[in-house]
């Protein structure tokens, strides 16, 4: 029997573990940096049908209706103004058993997590070493070691194996973004709104029936390399505060509303690891992480995962590979999408809004923007 290590057991490595599940040939382990998961965060995720597909095939579906949410619009709103400019219909994207989906990160974590034997996670792990000759042995801060035929490079923006692997230090870049997520209380309605401000876009939508809204914003924001390895400075009421008014306001949201704030720098990949290494395969946001202004993330990190499966089956790095390039071309969609959302001169302003208006409606434009990863 072939074994295989999944090292980071986030989005990507449980879905990853779940597909396994269905595989007698193989047995696999997970090696999970943290202690536990926290399933009661509250922050939210969007999941588009690529990957909604990919969750049903392992039982998604089953999850309570109570908590998730299917948004059947994207409304595109200027923020200064208030003004609606156009809207994006998702459904038109679904199928009859899937559809675009609103949700808690935690809601997702506790799904994949559920359906992995216990004994076949490992919580507390430290990872030392990697090597890869005659078979995969990976050694742990405790001196002891363990030999894999496959190893799954799961752990995330700052992936840390990934040097162990590569032997050099590689680390994402500050894309001078910087998130702030919360809790938003009241009554937002179903679909997902993005307000469009300047230098700034913030996010709504609905994670649950509950009437629970997440709220997210993508601030820029220029930092020394002193702030962004302050951690405190982030956690700071009077940073999340200067955050937020820095936001343009709309008339429709009251951000007295929002609780539970928090915020971090964003960091992006510059480039896909240059090397093929036998047998180890990277996913998620160790192979790539995007500025999340395309809410891909997630969504490639188990549409990767489910490529490397069928690698790894037919012998052959072709569907990895081919995942590879689709991910470059929505990085630079996500690059797109950000630079528009972001806008400040008032002419560029009305040009995209002029423009927005025109491809919302536009069939062609959307199945090739959207409907091409989407319907992957
Ligand atoms: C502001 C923001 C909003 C986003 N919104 C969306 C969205 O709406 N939709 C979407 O699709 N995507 C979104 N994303 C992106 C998405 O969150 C990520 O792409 C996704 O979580 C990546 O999954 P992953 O499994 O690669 O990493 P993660 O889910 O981060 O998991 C990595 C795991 O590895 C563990 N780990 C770390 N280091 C080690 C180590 N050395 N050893 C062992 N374990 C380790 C961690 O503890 C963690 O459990 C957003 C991102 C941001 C920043």
């Amino acid at each position: 029997m072939k074994k295989i290590a999944i090292i980071g057991g986030g989005i990507s490595g449980l879905y990853f573990a779940n597909i396994l599940n269905n595989q007698k040939q193989f047995e696999y382990k997970i090696f999970e940096k943290k202690d536990n998961y926290n399933f009661l965060e509250g922050y939210g995720i969007q999941l588009s049908v690529n990957s909604i597909k990919l969750l049903n095939s392992i039982g998604f579906k089953n999850v309570s209706a109570s908590e998730i949410s299917f948004p059947t619009k994207v409304n595109f709103i200027q923020a200064n103004n208030s003004k609606k400019i156009c809207e994006i219909d998702l459904t038109q994207f679904n199928d009859y058993t899937n559809r675009y989906t609103t949700l808690k990160r935690s809601t997702l974590l506790k799904f994949l997590f559920q359906n992995v034997p216990k004994e076949k996670i490992k919580f507390n792990s430290n990872i030392t070493k990697v090597e890869n000759s005659n078979g995969i042995t990976i050694s742990f801060g405790d001196n002891k070691n363990e030999k894999f035929d496959y190893l799954i490079v799961s752990d995330g923006i700052f992936s840390q194996t990934k040097s162990l692997i590569f032997n050099e230090s590689i680390y994402p870049k500050y894309n001078l973004n910087v998130a702030l997520r919360g809790k938003l209380k009241g009554d937002y309605g179903s679909d997902i709104s993005i307000y469009m401000g300047s230098n700034s876009h913030y996010v709504i939508y609905p994670v649950n029936q509950n009437n629970e809204h997440n709220f997210v914003a993508i601030v820029k924001k220029k930092l020394s390399s002193d702030q962004l390895k302050n951690y405190d400075l982030f956690k700071s009421t009077e940073f999340l505060n200067s955050l937020v008014s820095g936001l343009q306001k709309t008339s429709q949201i009251s951000f007295e509303n929002l609780s539970e704030l928090k915020s971090f720098p964003v960091y992006v990949s510059s480039d896909f690891p240059g090397y093929n290494k036998k047998n180890i395969f990277l996913s998620g946001d160790a192979l790539f992480t995007f500025p999340p202004s395309f809410a891909q993330g997630a969504s490639q990190s188990i549409e990767t995962a489910n490529d490397i499966l069928k690698s790894i089956l037919k012998g052959t790095n072709e569907f990895y590979q081919e995942r590879i390039r689709s991910i470059s071309s929505i990085n630079n969609k996500s690059k797109l999408n950000h630079f528009s959302f972001h806008l400040s001169n008032p002419i560029n302003i009305f040009i995209r809004n002029k423009i927005l208006k025109y491809l919302s409606k536009n069939k062609k434009f959307l199945e090739s923007y959207l409907g091409k990863i989407y319907r992957a």
